[in-house]
């Protein structure tokens, strides 16, 4: 035993609530047979100050989720050029006059739920030159009021994403909130394994250890990591 951290008993909580989280992957890859070297970590940490993410960051965390485009642009430059390799992505709703942000700031998309934003996507692509990677989202739970693509739907649309020359890399659900999730994770594991592609994002503090066992690598954990969100007035989309 050589160099060892001592841990202090006064240790930040975001670190070992982050501990928590890494040891809790683990272990559900242990419970399955699976790496865990095969499950990202996405820390969600909308809404967090930058002190906070400062601290995850820190504590070695370097991939990150947030779910508006102004917040992000608020935070991430600064944070950016203090920790090198950082891994942006969006898993918030994407309206088509953010894109140019969006693209300019995040490494991966990860709510393509429709096709005007496809397009807007690649237009702005072909100005910029940056290709971010793209998951498109589905609506699994097939809820009226939730965007993304049905999952009947999901062959289809990749193939026009493709001809837009989007780097499409997997898919991402959030299941409706009164069901068993088990059953979309598995849906989801389904049509990425079907359609070829490699990244399944799913799984959030409540479930992200089941999304595990169906599937993911990649679980985006907001509260467990950060603690509880302030409440905000309702989301506009
Ligand atoms: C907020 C959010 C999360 C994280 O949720 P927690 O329950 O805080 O872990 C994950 N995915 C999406 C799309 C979110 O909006």
């Amino acid at each position: 035993m050589t160099a060892q951290h001592t841990a202090s008993p006064d240790r930040d909580s975001i670190t070992i609530r982050l501990d928590e989280v890494r040891r809790t992957i683990a272990e559900a890859c242990a419970d399955c047979g699976r790496p865990a070297a095969q499950v990202a970590l996405v820390a969600v940490s909308k809404t967090h100050p930058a002190e906070s993410v400062a601290e995850a960051l820190a504590a070695g965390q370097r991939i990150y989720g947030e779910n508006r485009v102004q917040e992000a642009k608020a935070k991430w430059p600064e944070l950016r050029a203090r920790f090198p390799g950082v891994e942006l992505h969006l898993i918030g709703p994407l309206q088509t006059n953010k894109v140019k942000d969006a693209v300019a700031l995040f490494d991966v998309i990860e709510t393509l739920d429709r096709p005007k934003l496809a397009e807007a996507i690649a237009a702005e692509q072909a100005k910029s030159g940056r290709r971010p990677r793209c998951l498109i989202e589905v609506n699994t739970g097939g809820e009226a009021q939730k965007a993304g693509i049905a999952p009947t739907e999901v062959d289809s649309f990749l193939a026009a994403c493709r001809a837009l020359d989007l780097d499409v890399v997997g898919l991402m659900c959030i299941p409706p909130v009164d069901e068993e999730p088990a059953m979309h994770f598995a849906l989801l594991s389904d049509l990425a394994r079907r359609n070829g592609l490699p990244v399944v994002s799913m799984g959030m503090s409540g479930d992200y250890p089941t999304a595990i066992r169906f599937g993911a690598t990649h679980v985006r954990v907001g509260t467990a990591i950060f603690g509880a969100r302030p409440v905000l007035p309702a989301a506009g989309g």
